[in-house]
């Protein structure tokens, strides 16, 4: 079982310590995805290494995964996105510090404190596809085929419920008394 990850850390030290994190973050809490792709349940897994590089810079590496909900845009319907992001990022104090590593790679700047939730969430956020769609077109269809399937009893739905039906009815009931 994977354990929940603490709110915030001090990257600086677990780099020091070369610490592992593992665990998980619930997608719920995360506004700016819902913000995105709307209302999430379930739970980003979450392997973070922090370490030293070859060349000494103190870096962030491993990898998020999490089903995130989304609308097809080609069908409409909803589905779960499997995403796995790969995570390796430069830890910087300030800008000018940023600015001097991105030959190496790409930096996050945390001067002291670094929550956890905030970077999971900025990297789903870059996974996201521009325009969500099924990844297998034959998904869509299969799916506008129940929509057809089942329009014959929403048509019955609408007849029961149809006030000039009830009168029609009315109307044959009065006739029969004639
Ligand atoms: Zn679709």
């Amino acid at each position: 079982m994977s354990e929940r990850l603490p709110e915030r850390v001090d990257p600086w030290r677990l780099v020091q310590q070369r610490r592992v994190l593992q665990g998980e973050s619930p997608l719920e809490r995360m506004s700016r995805l819902a913000e995105h792709a709307g209302a999430q349940q379930g739970a980003a897994r979450v392997l973070l290494e922090f370490l030293r590089d070859d060349e000494g810079h103190p870096r962030i590496r491993g990898q998020i995964e999490a089903e995130v909900g989304l609308v097809c845009q080609r069908c409409m319907e909803p589905f779960l996105l499997p995403l796995r992001q790969p995570v390796d990022l430069i830890l910087v104090s300030d800008d000018v510090h940023a600015e001097q590593v991105q030959a190496w790679g790409e930096p996050v700047i945390v001067p002291e404190q670094l929550f956890l939730r905030d970077l999971i969430e900025d990297e789903l956020l870059l996974g996201l596809p521009l325009v969500p769609r099924h990844e297998d077109e034959a998904e869509c269809h299969r799916h506008v085929g129940r929509w057809l399937e089942s329009e014959p009893e929403r048509s019955e739905d609408e007849q029961r419920s149809n006030p000039f039906a009830v009168l029609g009815e009315l109307k044959s009931r009065l006739n029969t008394k004639d």
